[in-house]
């Protein structure tokens, strides 16, 4: 077999390498493992009309025009503003953490503008390294132990399997402290939902006629019959160099889904179980689309070292394999032209905006 260039992987990085690549003139041949398309993005409608994350919840979010731009020509999007909840103490608490969660939490009743002075009283009374060494003094710096010890280290705990001490702080600076009471959890200018659906978005991207498409197919075992001059590869980075500097760990979930008889489940698309439970969220998925059913489809997360791989883990051990593994792609990509693009190839914690970001770096795309 011959083409100009090989992506392995149809997630997300794979699709829009293929496009941008597809685009510029090459022929893109694309190998997937899986049988379906999308990565870990992948949805489809279940028997009930309501459109499931088949790997846990995914709300697009960006501030980078360019991105939103281009993800916005293969599929509309519907407005999303995403809304959580925490469990905590027995009650649904807002997270994360603004004025209305510090007034809930504490029992007090402030202005927005004493929100801050509120805070730093709690951060004065607690105790953590400056600068921050690890996730737990990011978050305690912030907003003091007592926040900290109710909705992020037992989530922490659970989420990861390790001490949040063991985590970079960078984890930490996924979620936003407001002093406000805007309950998003996400700030971004551009938010939203596929009305196609992920799936329908990338079979779109993959839609040109530059780009050939093979499911059930594995990378490692057709490579060497494929004739081409550059490799892009989007899968897990110490598995491409047979692991030689040890294992990168990679975090699973076990998805567990049930349909309810019941018109609404939740009052919101997700809510978080710090505490409680051996899951760490649930998500009641018609709250993305206003899908009507009158049943409704949720899905309880029970992270897991085992299964298809979620996320990176960022403790100091990973990020200094990462660091061996990145050197040897600088040599490898010499003898063997080669790309590596996405969550697991990068081993980066990127939301879906960051990996198509990534990608239009390497491949000149737009913006
Ligand atoms: N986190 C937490 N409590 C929460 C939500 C998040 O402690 O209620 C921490 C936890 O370590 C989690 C990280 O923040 O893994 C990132 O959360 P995010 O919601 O971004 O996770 P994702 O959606 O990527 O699973």
């Amino acid at each position: 077999m011959k083409c100009d260039i090989l992506v392995a992987g149809a997630g997300l990085a794979g699709c829009t390498a293929a496009r941008l690549l597809a685009e510029q003139g090459q022929k893109v041949l694309v190998l997937e493992k899986r049988k379906d398309i999308a990565g870990n993005c992948h949805d489809f409608r279940d028997e009930n009309g309501i459109t499931v994350h088949r790997y846990g919840p995914h709300i697009f979010h960006t501030n980078n025009k360019a991105v939103w731009d281009f993800v916005n020509r293969f599929t509309p999007f519907l407005p999303f503003q995403h809304k959580v909840l925490a469990y905590a103490e027995g009650r649904l608490i807002p997270f994360p953490i603004n004025r209305d969660t510090i007034c809930d939490v504490f029992g007090v009743n402030i202005p927005v503008t004493e929100v801050r002075s509120f805070l730093a009283n709690e951060v004065a009374a607690s105790t953590f390294h400056v600068p921050s060494q690890n996730f737990r003094d990011a978050v305690v710096s912030q907003v003091g132990e007592r926040l900290y010890d109710l909705f992020f280290k037992n989530y922490t705990r659970k989420q990861w399997d390790t001490d949040p001490e063991n985590l970079s702080a960078e984890v930490a600076s996924r979620i936003p402290v407001r002093e406000n009471r805007d309950p998003r959890y996400f700030s971004d200018k551009y938010q939203g939902i596929p009305k196609l659906g992920y799936t329908g978005m990338m079979a779109n991207m993959l839609d040109h006629p530059g780009i050939t498409v093979m499911t059930n197919a594995d990378f490692f075992e057709l490579r060497d019959g494929i004739e081409r001059t550059l490799t892009v590869y989007t899968g897990k980075l110490d598995e491409y160099f047979g692991r030689r500097h040890g294992e990168l760990n990679y975090r699973s979930v076990r998805f567990e889904f049930e349909t309810v008889d019941e018109t609404r489940h939740q009052e919101v698309s997700v809510v978080n179980y710090p505490n409680d439970y051996d899951y760490t969220r649930i998500t009641e998925f018609k709250h993305f689309t206003g899908e009507k059913s009158d049943r409704t489809t949720l899905c309880r997360e029970y992270p897991s070292a085992e299964g298809d791989p979620c996320y990176i883990v960022m403790t100091k051990d990973n990020l200094e394999k990462r660091q061996r593994y990145l050197a040897d792609i600088e040599q490898a990509s010499g003898k063997e032209p080669s790309l590596f693009l996405g969550r697991l190839a990068e081993y980066r914690y990127y939301n879906m905006d960051q990996v198509i970001e990534a990608v239009f770096l390497k491949l000149d795309g737009p913006g």
